[in-house]
């Protein structure tokens, strides 16, 4: 029966240790600054970007959001960015996907200084990323590296199978894995819809990372004894319960757990993470723009 690794937990200790960066800055007379952009009405967008601000605010961050509307032109989204790109006390903003169909998302993000792009999305910081001098790690991979080193999962020389090859989670992820670095050195097996014999790739990795986006896709029988499992997997499932639904990840946690040695839940596992990672981004992207040194 595996050990359940408690994301929540681990998110403490990150945002914990921020505050004591934020006050290093704010010794310096310095407050890293969060903006988020959000365009349309997206109810779920709403409940994330509401989280990010919270998040601010909890660890001494100034957030500030700004509303899109959602017929607004191309330009005029574009004129929001080049404001926030200008803004001396917004270090890192982003724009909460998805927008609006006349808007091309690739567009937007080659328009956000890629000195303020704390998703990690910007071509500029990809190239720096894959090239091993990486500015900002995108929020849910880094934060899947934070969940193995806190659980003390060693990534050198072991088999890793990722299951998903997104821009923003499989293959960013793929790539910190197989640098050359303490928390890399991993040999790195990415699957993705035209994969065969996928689930031999599974059961032959000692850490096994799904994210699918199809609720429960990685099973027990996909998971070799003692395996660590990281379920990257955030997928809303209709319920008869009073909430109408419930949060299940892209693995079957009940089999897997038979089977892992150290498995995530869902919620309460990568989902926190990501949400401390984005946090960890502005309070660098702040120390680098204001060129305060701060333990991070
Ligand atoms: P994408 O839809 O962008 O990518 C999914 C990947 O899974 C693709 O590479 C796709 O293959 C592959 N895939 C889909 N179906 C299959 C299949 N049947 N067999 C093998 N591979 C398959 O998803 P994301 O990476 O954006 O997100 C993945 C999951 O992670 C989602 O549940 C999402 O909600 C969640 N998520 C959670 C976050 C968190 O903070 N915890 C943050 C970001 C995402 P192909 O490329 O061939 O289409």
């Amino acid at each position: 029966m595996a050990e359940i690794i408690d994301g929540n937990a681990v998110a403490d200790d990150v945002r914990q240790s921020l505050t004591d960066a934020i006050e290093t800055l704010a010794d310096a007379g310095a407050r890293p600054g969060l903006a988020t952009v959000l365009m349309g009405d997206d109810p779920a967008s709403e409940t994330y970007v509401n989280m990010k601000q919270r998040d601010c605010e909890e660890v001494g961050i100034e957030g500030t959001h700004v509303d899109v509307d959602g017929d607004a032109s191309p330009a005029q989204l574009y004129d929001t960015l080049e404001d926030l790109n200008t803004d001396p006390d917004v270090h890192g903003y982003l724009v909460q996907s998805p927008v609006p169909d006349h808007i091309d998302y690739r567009e937007v993000i080659h328009r956000i200084d890629p000195a303020k792009d704390v998703d990690g999305f910007h071509p500029e910081n990809v190239g720096r990323l894959v090239a091993g001098n990486d500015r900002f790690r995108p929020c849910t991979p880094h934060g899947v590296q934070k969940l193995l080193e806190a659980y003390d999962v060693d990534t050198e020389g072991k088999d890793v199978t990722i299951v998903g090859r997104s821009r923003i989670v499989g293959k960013p992820l793929a790539n910190l894995l197989i640098q050359k670095a303490d928390d890399g050195n991993a040999t790195v097996t990415v699957c993705h819809s035209r994969t065969e014999n996928l689930a031999e790739k599974t059961r032959s990795a000692d850490i096994v990372i799904a994210a699918v986006g199809v609720p429960e896709f990685v099973d027990g029988s996909m998971i070799g004894e003692g395996a660590t499992v990281i379920d990257v997997g955030i997928n809303r499932v209709e319920t008869d319960t009073e909430k109408g639904y419930e949060l299940v990840g892209d693995v079957e946690f009940e089999s897997a757990k038979e089977k892992a040695g150290l498995i995530t839940p869902v919620p309460g596992g990568v989902g926190p993470m990501t949400r401390a990672m984005l946090l960890y981004n502005t309070v660098k992207a702040a120390s680098i723009q204001e060129d305060v040194d701060v333990d991070l």
